[in-house]
């Protein structure tokens, strides 16, 4: 592939694996391409964040964030195997801001979450956390499970689509002999992105003891469609998947093209109630600027108002948003 085709954009470089390229040559529907070439709307940051859910007010050490009382989120990795055009991260993973989890710095985040005894679960995100060695993932992992108080440790990951092969024995026997319940969580957008490699790849997780959960985001051009979805989340949970799950798109810098209407999300989350299994719903979850925290992106917490959208976050705190 020659890169001279590409247009490059200011914010986020160009980045793919040969696995996703022989994917997007398959996929006629253009949703794949959409979601990992860059877009000349892509140069259009005035609408947008840099850091729009927060990350940076709530991080107390570098690569934790400690938003919610009761679970902590590692960012493991600045790094991805492939670049998502809509990421939400996007300018602090290619800035490599220090709020990500330096090689020598995991002793520190142990300390940390061995001095909260309210957290209760531990999340690795990032980047992506499969990016680290599977020696990291295994220090990480020891150092999680001699935690008492911690009950749970979860990955968030798009590996298993866009590089299956990094899902090898010696990765899934770490998740294998760790002894408390561990879940992972695919990020999948499209049913094309669900090839027999990915399945595979999933399968050896589950077959790892791994509870799988999946979380799509809503992208115009991409899913935005009830259709589309259902064929994503019953190929899911056919899968062994659960959708847990969806996501407004946050208004990151340079994703205008991806953002889909609110109102037409909850359209289509209502088709979705009619035309598929109760256990294929996902939530439809909305994350309130600057950190204040997920919300399901129903009435109870988000209303249009005269003055512009009213959100209610967890602690019954309103917050005014011209626009989401
Ligand atoms: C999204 C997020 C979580 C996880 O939230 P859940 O609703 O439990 O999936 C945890 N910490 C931070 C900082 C987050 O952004």
């Amino acid at each position: 592939m020659s890169s001279t085709r590409i247009h490059q954009s200011p914010l986020t470089p160009f980045k793919t694996t040969q696995f996703l390229e022989s994917l997007i040559q398959k996929d006629h529907s253009g949703a794949l391409k959409r979601q990992f070439y860059p877009a000349p709307e892509e140069n259009d940051i005035n609408d947008g964040h840099e850091d729009p859910i927060g990350d940076q007010l709530k991080s107390p050490i570098p690569g934790l964030v400690h938003r919610y009382r009761n679970r902590v989120l590692l960012l493991t990795s600045s790094d991805c195997f492939a670049l998502c055009r809509f990421c939400f991260r996007k300018t602090l993973l290619t800035k490599r801001k220090n709020i990500f989890l330096q090689p020598g710095h995991i002793a520190r985040a142990i300390d940390y979450i061995n001095e909260h005894h309210e957290i209760w679960e531990v999340i690795l995100s990032g980047g992506d956390p499969l990016t680290r060695s599977d020696h990291d993932l295994q220090t990480i992992f020891t150092a999680i499970e001699a935690i008492d108080h911690v009950a749970i440790v979860r990955m968030h990951s798009r590996a298993p689509v866009v590089n299956p092969a990094r899902i090898t024995t010696r990765l899934t026997t770490i998740f294998e002999t760790y002894a408390k319940p561990f879940y992972f969580v695919l990020h999948v957008n499209h049913p094309a992105e669900m090839a027999s490699e990915v399945l595979r790849a999933c399968s050896q997780l589950r077959k790892s003891g791994a509870i799988l959960l999946s979380q799509t985001v809503l992208l115009k051009g991409v899913n935005n469609s009830a259709p589309v979805l259902a064929d994503l989340l019953r190929t899911l949970v056919k899968n062994g998947i659960k959708p847990y799950y969806l996501h407004h798109c946050d208004r990151a810098w340079g994703n205008s093209h991806f953002r889909v209407e609110l109102e037409t999300g909850r359209e289509i989350m209502a088709d979705l109630r009619r035309s598929v299994s109760g256990i294929c719903l996902p939530t439809y979850i909305f994350d309130i600027p600057h950190g204040y925290g997920k919300v399901p992106a129903d009435r109870s917490y988000l209303n249009n108002t005269a003055s512009g959208w009213q959100a209610i976050d967890q602690d019954g705190s309103q917050h005014i948003l011209p626009i989401i």
